[in-house]
């Protein structure tokens, strides 16, 4: 393989000029804020405001629910292209939801970087920890935002030292703000020298840019208060002293994150942010795959579904599998390959997410993320290939965290609900496990909220009613490993053992108790929380 990337060919221009990404958050630190800006700046919306309509409507459970049957705006906004100067960016988005967090993660599978955007109040909070080490587990570039700092914030050095305790990650410092709260004036931009004031009179213009000739320029006297100046100084040389320079390599590793400071709502540190994704942003990067990686500049078209979004129309059940592509250049009509069923596909009505509009995909290339509508053949974790075998790795299923019983409302449409259910687990909305004694099935969700929301679209898109119920089980293992092990095991617990949607074993239990007798009983045995979708 080393001999394959010393070889590497230069990547062709127009996959070199794509930067794909998501949002990491907590709830409120102002994603929605910092992607309507990044829109406006990327000339994909003319005026702020347009976007905060979805984010405010996240806010509630009601709304929530009737932004999922209303899916064509959470679909439009599932990644969204942009140009901004020489470069396209595919902002794919994560849902913001806690309860979602597995959807979450799948999505991070199918980017080359993160921005993590933090409260300057608040710091690292819970949700940004465990979407980091998602980030952490495929060593993936991360890029910070440290957002609101019009408003009263924590200490600078603070905010850093928290981000390298708590998550483990060396911080260099890109911009350095200058004043706090109603004092904050803007930046000290440290990657080019320059100063840039915030303008808090109107929220949509862009900073004032100063060119500054290092920290003695008495040109930083013109603009900056005198005590605030000091402090700056003093900062800055300490900054220097105790914290790392930007190393691309590091970034481009996930040991270092440079980290921005700005205010979204006041279009702050926004453009800064996005020159720093332009610049240090990786390009569209190999992808892991059996039997060998694939590199974006293969010419032969690859990619693989992150994400199944059904019945966007309860008319017609229809399904848009989104699909990143891993190599080459896509041309609308092409046959691909399905590796999974070893058929061909013609991909005659791809979409691109062009902002706010959905748009027929003419072409694409590495990197990029399009629409593919289909009834049902593609699924998460498959691979689109021009022929060759090859099966991207590395996209989780993760174990459940809640199990649920399922029941029809009408007894006589219990067929009809397994349906539905089969339909979701694929979609990856839930798990499914059919026991292997009794009747029913038992859903898993990872967040509460995720069984009203089934409950819901079942009843909305299949016309039925369904009831959950507790379960005596509260946790789910697969089954893998030496199969006559695994055989033995299986007829000695059955009580315990389902198959999921795929048709694979699953151990299901209420105790821990239960896991650490199975790993101590069959060494042969493996019992893991996530499985890899294939
Ligand atoms: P999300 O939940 O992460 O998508 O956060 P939002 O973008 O919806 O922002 C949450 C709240 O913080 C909203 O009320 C925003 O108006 C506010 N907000 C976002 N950015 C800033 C900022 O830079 N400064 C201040 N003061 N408030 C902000």
């Amino acid at each position: 393989m080393l001999d394959a990337l010393e070889n590497r060919t230069a990547l062709p221009p127009e996959i070199a000029r794509r930067r794909t990404f998501a949002i990491i958050s907590h709830p409120d630190a102002g994603k929605t804020t910092l992607t309507e800006k990044f829109l406006l700046f990327g000339g994909a919306i003319q005026m702020a405001g347009q976007v905060r309509a979805k984010g405010e409507a996240r806010r509630t459970r009601s709304d929530f629910m009737q932004m999922e049957k209303d899916r064509g705006i959470s679909v439009s906004a599932s990644a969204m292209s942009f140009d901004y100067k020489q470069f396209r960016f595919n902002l794919v988005d994560t849902p913001g939801h806690s309860d979602f967090s597995e959807d979450t993660y799948r999505t991070l599978t199918a980017v080359d970087a993160a921005i993590m955007v933090i409260d300057g109040a608040k710091g690292v909070e819970s949700q940004t920890r465990k979407l980091f080490e998602v980030c952490r587990l495929r060593d993936l570039p991360i890029l910070t935002f440290c957002n609101k700092m019009d408003r009263e914030s924590r200490d600078t050095f603070e905010i850093i030292d928290e981000i390298q305790e708590n998550l483990a990650i060396d911080v260099t410092p890109a911009s350095w703000p200058i004043g706090t709260g109603r004092d904050f004036i803007g930046c000290y931009d440290i990657l080019r020298d320059r100063l840039e004031l915030i303008d808090r009179a109107d929220r949509n213009r862009v900073a004032e840019s100063i060119e500054i000739n290092g920290l003695s320029d008495p040109k930083l006297k013109q603009h900056v208060p005198a005590a605030l100046l000091e402090k700056l100084q003093e900062e800055l040389e300490m900054a220097r002293e105790l914290l790392p320079p930007l190393d691309p390599k590091a970034l481009l590793e996930g040991t270092l994150t440079p980290i921005w400071f700005g205010s979204a709502i006041n279009s702050f540190g926004v453009r800064e942010l996005m020159d720093g994704i332009a610049t240090y942003g990786p390009v569209p990067q190999i992808q892991k795959a059996q039997p060998r990686e694939i590199l974006p500049e293969e010419p032969k078209v690859s990619g693989f579904v992150f994400k199944v979004q059904a019945n966007m129309d309860p008319k017609h059940r229809d399904r848009v599998a989104f699909v990143r592509l891993a190599s080459g250049h896509f041309e609308r009509g092409m046959k691909l390959l399905h590796v999974r069923s070893k058929k061909p596909m013609t991909i005659t009505n791809p979409v691109m997410f062009l902002a706010a509009d959905r748009e027929l995909a003419e072409e694409a290339w590495a990197g990029d993320i399009i629409g593919i509508p289909n009834h049902g053949q593609l699924r998460i974790g498959d691979t689109l290939t021009e022929g060759e075998e090859l099966r991207v790795t590395g996209i989780p299923s993760f174990a459940p965290e809640l199990l649920q019983t399922a029941r029809a409302g009408d007894p006589l449409k219990a067929k009809h609900l397994e349906k539905a259910l089969m339909q979701f687990a694929e979609e990856g909305a839930a798990k499914v496990f059919k026991p292997d004694i009794g009747s029913g099935f038992i859903v898993g969700v990872v967040g509460a909220l995720q069984f009203e929301v089934l409950a819901s679209r079942i009843e909305l898109e299949y016309g039925l009613p369904v009831r959950f119920e507790p379960s005596q089980f509260t946790s789910a293992r697969w089954v893998s490993g030496d199969r006559l092990a695994v055989e033995k095991f299986v007829n000695a617990n059955k009580q315990h053992i389902a198959h999921d949607n795929d048709g694979d074993i699953v151990y299901l239990t209420r105790l821990q108790w239960d896991i650490d007798r199975v790993v101590r009983d069959y060494p042969d045995v493996k019992l893991t929380a996530t499985k890899e979708m294939m």
